[in-house]
């Protein structure tokens, strides 16, 4: 099975890039919810936080530094904004490679969907 976050790392399949370091590579979403949504994506492929490791904390570290970054580059910083990981049906999640929803430019009530 191929996957798309993986697609767009290897830029295979289209996306609008933001930010790129060893780690992590973030893009902007196809369906945006909010004024800013970004996707904060490890390049190694993790399905979810229930396949973690005790490896991957580096990782998942580094996808709270990078989204910092990217709060501050996109002007929502003080403002605030959401940090997101769905996970599993429940949870909403459908891209089974690990990632973090970047949300904000608007008021955002606790439920969004
Ligand atoms: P989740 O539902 O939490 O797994 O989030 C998946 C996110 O990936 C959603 O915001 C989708 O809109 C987004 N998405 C799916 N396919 C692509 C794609 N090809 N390029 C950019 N974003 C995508
Ligand atoms: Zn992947």
């Amino acid at each position: 099975m191929t996957c798309i976050f993986c697609s767009i790392i290897e830029r295979k399949a289209p996306a609008t890039i933001v930010y790129e370091d060893d780690t992590v590579i973030a893009f902007h979403t196809i369906n945006p919810i909010a004024p800013v949504h970004l996707l904060i994506v490890p390049k190694r492929h993790i399905e979810s936080v229930n396949t973690l490791l005790p490896e991957d904390e580096g990782i998942m570290g580094h996808l709270f530094t990078a989204a910092r970054t990217l709060a501050d580059h996109e002007g929502i910083a003080q403002a605030g904004y959401r940090l997101v990981t769905n996970t599993g049906p429940d949870g909403g999640q459908s891209v089974y490679h690990i990632h973090m929803h970047l949300i904000g430019g608007r008021h955002l009530p606790f439920r969004f969907d």
